[in-house]
């Protein structure tokens, strides 16, 4: 019998001067950057939390602490491919990942192809089966004000 689950994942990071902005392994030009103790690639993060969630193996707080220096200044992409590697030695296979990011600025389009691709390298699995998607909140709550940006995920994975 197939075995079928689905996962969510969801992230924010707050916004400031003199960091990189790195979203899906990509990294824009932009005037801020997402602070973290890792790069605070709020995409991936997302997508790692809907894979464990799915799995029932927890979140990235619990396997990735950010109280620990090894992972200051994280791949982020290199965490999912830890994440995704664990998900097959318990036998799971990705399904599909479908994503948003919620930012006002910069304009993302032109780099989402690229985020999905990346994301489907380190997961393993073929580009059509991650799909990534950017929306504004109409300059509403915190990512409208350009304060943060959030992403959010779900994962469906299969054995
Ligand atoms: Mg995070």
């Amino acid at each position: 019998m197939t075995d079928m689950r689905v996962g969510h994942g969801y992230d924010v990071h707050r916004l400031t001067t003199g960091r990189k902005l790195i979203l899906g392994g990509q990294e824009i030009p932009f005037e801020l950057g997402l602070l973290g103790h890792s790069d605070a690639d709020v995409l991936t993060h997302a997508v790692m939390d809907a894979l464990l969630g799915a799995a029932g193996l927890g979140d990235i707080g619990r396997h990735f602490p950010d109280t620990d220096p090894a992972y200051a200044g994280a791949d982020s992409i290199k965490l999912l491919e830890y994440v995704t590697a664990l998900l097959k030695e318990q036998g799971w296979q990705i399904g599909n990942v479908d994503a948003t990011i919620l930012a006002q600025r910069p304009k993302l389009a032109p780099y989402i192809p690229a985020m999905g691709r990346c994301l489907a390298a380190a997961m393993g699995v073929a580009a059509d089966r991650v799909n990534v998607k950017a929306t504004t909140e109409e300059k509403l709550g915190f990512t409208g004000a350009g304060e943060g940006m959030a992403a959010h995920a779900v994962a469906l994975i299969i054995k």
